[in-house]
């Protein structure tokens, strides 16, 4: 063991845990082991945490609710930092706001604000997820999506903790600083605008979202659509029209009612997903010319 690791482990003893499965915290359930994981259970302590991994130069993976990646049969080496900071407050007013840590599950937060009437969170009911993965990626369904609600986030960068308003996200379909540059950042907690409304209006509103979503997207264990939309086209439509729909090798799947989703049918390895990944790329390419990019993000030893 490193030195740097048995610093992290004399400070969080016992909060790391050894060669753990990352199956469970993944909504593929799809994954290898993390050598280490160290959950944080405040935004405090995941700022702590972190600081201290890039202190020592150690590397990390940060890990949310596992919806958007695929994490490889090897695992992740090293540590993986999983987030459980779940505090939440509501600021009530004519502007209503709330403010949520990282951890928090962003549909289960949607649902807290149908129940108090508080309107502006509907189209993320349905959307799997941690606050920290969503604004990380600018999640969004139904027309709406972070960059819509956002007003600031709090980021750790190594230079230490700074409220981020929403333009300095820089935004954009699925995307955000945080995504494509390399600056180090964690993502701590949201601060989010809210509507007044009434419990009925927010209620009817998810229940349509919902309904639309059972009707559109397949059921069973995925991480969600596997690859971006190219531009004035679906990624699902083209993987259908080359005749993919169904395709299984091993236990994985393109699922015969939506060609973007992946479905794991039980004990899937993540090298048949991939398999299915690279066989959609090519006869897609082949096919029409278009080169599918992935969505979803490959973690670990591969
Ligand atoms: C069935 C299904 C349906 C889906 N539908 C939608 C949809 O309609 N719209 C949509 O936008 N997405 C959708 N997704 C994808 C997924 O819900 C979102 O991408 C979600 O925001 C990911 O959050 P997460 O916590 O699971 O992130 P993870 O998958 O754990 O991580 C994704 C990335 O975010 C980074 N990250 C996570 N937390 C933080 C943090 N605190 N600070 C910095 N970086 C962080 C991770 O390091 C990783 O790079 C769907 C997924 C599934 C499985």
């Amino acid at each position: 063991m490193t030195m740097p690791l048995k610093v992290l482990l004399a400070r969080f003893g016992d909060k790391v845990k050894e060669n753990v499965s990352l199956a469970p915290y993944t909504s593929a359930r799809i994954g290898g082991p993390a050598d280490y994981l160290v959950t944080a259970s405040t935004a405090d302590e995941l700022a702590e945490i972190v600081s201290m991994l890039w202190d020592k130069g150690l590397n990390y993976f940060m890990l949310g609710s596992g919806s958007n990646i695929l994490i490889s049969d090897k695992g992740i080496r090293g540590i993986t930092v999983l987030n459980r900071a779940r505090a939440v407050r509501f600021e009530n007013g004519s502007q209503p706001k709330v403010w949520a840590e990282s951890g928090v599950i962003f549909s289960n937060l949607a649902n807290r604000c149908a129940s108090k009437g508080l309107s502006g969170l509907e189209w993320a009911a349905t959307v799997p997820g941690t606050i920290g993965g969503a604004v990380y990626g600018n999640a969004g369904a139904f027309g709406g999506d972070v960059s819509g609600n956002l007003i600031q986030a709090e980021i750790l960068t190594e230079a230490g903790r700074a409220q981020w308003p929403v333009e300095k996200m820089e935004y954009g379909y699925r995307t955000s600083v945080l995504k494509h540059s390399q600056t180090k950042a964690v993502v701590l907690s949201a601060e989010l605008s809210l509507k007044i409304a009434t419990k009925e209006e927010v209620a009817v509103k998810i229940e349509q979202f919902s309904e639309r979503r059972k009707s559109t997207q397949p059921p069973g264990a995925s991480m969600g659509s596997m690859f971006k939309n190219p531009t004035d086209d679906y990624a699902g439509r083209l993987i259908e029209a080359a005749g993919l729909k169904g395709t299984r090798i091993g236990n994985a799947e393109i699922s015969p009612a939506h060609g973007n989703f992946f479905v794991n049918h039980g004990q899937t390895k993540a090298s048949d997903i991939r398999a299915l990944i690279e066989l959609a790329q090519k006869t897609v390419a082949d096919k029409f010319g278009v080169k599918l990019e992935l969505e979803i993000e490959l973690i670990g030893e591969w």
